[in-house]
This record gives C-alpha cells, sequence and structure tokens, in this order.
C-alpha cells in the first residue's frame, strides 16, 4: 500500500476516506504527534492549504493530503462555511443553531464543500480541487450516520438525509468522495 499523510486529527474523516481509496492501493495515514493548524484563510482551499504545510513539514510520506470543508446554507449567506467546526461548543449545538437561524427562512438550499490540497516536503501546491454535494437543511435531524450536519442535510441526489445513507452510499455521493475521486485520478499518474 503506498501511504500518504491526511492532514487532520479526524479519525472518522481518516476512516471515511480510507473507503474510498482501498480500490487505488492508497492509505491515508494520521501525521505523528499533535496536529494543531492555525487556519487564517477566508476560503476552504487556504485553510486546507493551511493544514497542508503544517503537516507536510513532519510527515515521514512524500505527499501530504489536507482538506477543508464545511456547510453553506444560501439563506444565510452561506454560514456557516469555513466556520463551521467552531459554529457552536459542540455537533448537537451547532444543529440546533443552524435549524434557530433557519426558521422562517423558505430558501432552505444548502451545499457541502470539500477543497482538497496535496503538497510535497517542502509545503508546495501539487494539486488542488473543490467540489461540492448539493442538498437543503431538514426541518428536524434524522438518521444515525455520519458525522456533524449529517442529521440535517438532505441529500438531493439521493432523496434520503445524508445521516440516513450507509457509509458506502456516502462515499459515493458526498464533498469529500467527490473531492477525493479528483485526487486518486491525478495520483494514478502523479505520485
Ligand atoms: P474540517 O474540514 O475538518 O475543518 O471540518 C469542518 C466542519 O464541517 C466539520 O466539523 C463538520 O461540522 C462540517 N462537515 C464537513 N464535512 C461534513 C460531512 O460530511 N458531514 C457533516 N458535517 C460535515
Amino acid at each position: 500500500m503506498y501511504q500518504i499523510t491526511l492532514a487532520t486529527s479526524n479519525k472518522h474523516k481518516v476512516d471515511e476516506i480510507n473507503l474510498i481509496a482501498k480500490d487505488f492501493d492508497i492509505e491515508f495515514v494520521l501525521p505523528d504527534g499533535d496536529f494543531n493548524p492555525v487556519e487564517d484563510s477566508d476560503n476552504f482551499i487556504g485553510n486546507a492549504y493551511c493544514k497542508a504545510k503544517s503537516a507536510a513539514l513532519n510527515a515521514k510520506t512524500k505527499l501530504t493530503l489536507a482538506d477543508d470543508s464545511g456547510l453553506c446554507v444560501e439563506a444565510l449567506d452561506n454560514a456557516p462555511g469555513i466556520y463551521s467546526a467552531r459554529y457552536a461548543p459542540t455537533p448537537k449545538e451547532r444543529i440546533e443553531k443552524l435549524l434557530f437561524n433557519m426558521k422562517g427562512k423558505e430558501n432552505r438550499k444548502a451545499k457541502f464543500v470539500c477543497a482538497m490540497v496535496v503538497v510535497n516536503n517542502k509545503g508546495e501546491i501539487l494539486y488542488k480541487i473543490e467540489q461540492t454535494c448539493d442538498g437543503s437543511i431538514m426541518y428536524e435531524p434524522k438518521g444515525e450516520g455520519g458525522f456533524g450536519y449529517d442529521p440535517i442535510f438532505y441529500v438531493q441526489s439521493e432523496n434520503k438525509g445524508m445521516a440516513e445513507l450507509t457509509s458506502l452510499e456516502k462515499s459515493k455521493v458526498s464533498h469529500r468522495a467527490k473531492a477525493l475521486n479528483c485526487v486518486l485520478n491525478w495520483l494514478k499518474d502523479n505520485k
């Protein structure tokens, strides 16, 4: 298996990504030690690059992949966006805050966005991509799967809530899956 460092401390994310990558004979591994990068960009690609650069400098692998993702809600001027992880202290409170802010809004359109950046050991960008998963915000949480905002996100293409999808179903339609497939195709010729 060809190993690539994944610039995250979120084990759930590594599992989701490895489920998609296994057919390509690539395994993503967590960075060694604590990983607390400063994300100070105002966009997804910029923040993915902050994470990638920070992990790449100590990485044992030749390549490092970082992603930055979030939920953009049309009626809230694309909030929480890059602040999705920091919208409220806990996942439950983040969902409650979002549903509260959506009270009375007719336009429920939303999209998950995922940016991915591949860098070398010097922190130079070799590849970058941004993909989305389109849907809408439901009126109440539904389903047990996934993480984060999944319980209130209705996936247009599947006619189901994101948290109602199995891991395998999510791995075919999610913003992260789409971005990762672009990365994996690029890696075929460039690793
Ligand atoms: P980051 O990409 O690790 O910075 O995460 C951003 C935040 O966006 C996460 O903490 C979640 O709240 C949210 N998010 C990103 N991807 C997903 C997803 O697939 N499902 C649900 N929430 C997500």
